[in-house]
């Protein structure tokens, strides 16, 4: 996997969304990260989970369940149409981020790693008419390595927390043994982790993945 890991391969708003992940789980949060590009492909904010942050930005949530990725980055842009946007996420938003992306008017969602426990989720628009009028075209998962990635983190994360019998864990190791097995291992080894904290996300990677 080492020689496609390549982040500078990747398309800004996939870095900086992973980057975001990266500083989530450094931090001892879910490592989920994302950003939104406006109609112009402008990178206009990133956020990152805080479940476990004492504080955040201005006008982001932290230290609360509710503190997701996709939230914080969504309550950073004003209220209108933002149909041309796109917001970028590490993982496959959850009920609440997706239902964020639509209310703020955003148009498209992308997302790297699936997230077996919201399967099903795609069915939301199908509660009515309103809803699937506004609802954001959704694109993902995506292919290679960064989705391997992020699968890993999300297992290592739960691992390290006692939580490697958990649903979370068993659907993922389901979905994407491989990458599970990396978490798992990674989740369960406190000195490597300590140590893989200290890295940047391109080390780290490599030293995951490679
Ligand atoms: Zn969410």
């Amino acid at each position: 996997m080492s020689e496609s890991a390549d982040l500078l391969a990747l398309e800004l708003p996939w870095r900086l969304a992973l980057e975001e992940g990266w500083a989530a789980f450094c931090a001892g949060n879910p490592p989920v990260g994302a950003a939104i590009t406006d109609s112009d492909g402008v990178v206009v904010a990133l956020g990152r989970s805080r479940f476990h942050d004492h504080s955040g930005p201005v006008g982001q949530l932290a230290g609360t369940a509710l503190a997701h990725a996709e939230v914080n980055a969504l309550a950073q842009i004003a209220p209108g149409d933002h149909r041309g946007w796109t917001l970028w996420s590490s993982l496959q938003p959850c009920p609440l981020c997706a239902a964020a992306a639509m209310t703020a008017q955003c148009g498209e969602v992308r997302f790297l790693a699936a997230d077996p426990m919201w399967a099903g989720a795609e069915r939301l628009p199908e509660l009515n008419a309103a809803v699937s009028l506004r609802w954001p075209h959704f694109d993902g998962p995506q292919p290679g390595w960064p989705a391997c990635w992020q699968t890993a983190l999300s297992v290592a994360y739960q691992t390290a927390r006692g939580r490697g019998d958990s649903d979370a864990v068993t659907a993922r190791e389901q979905m994407a043994p491989g990458a599970a097995r990396l978490g798992r291992a990674l989740g369960g080894d406190a000195d490597r982790l300590t140590n893989l904290v200290k890295l940047t996300l391109s080390a780290a990677i490599g030293e995951l993945l490679g």
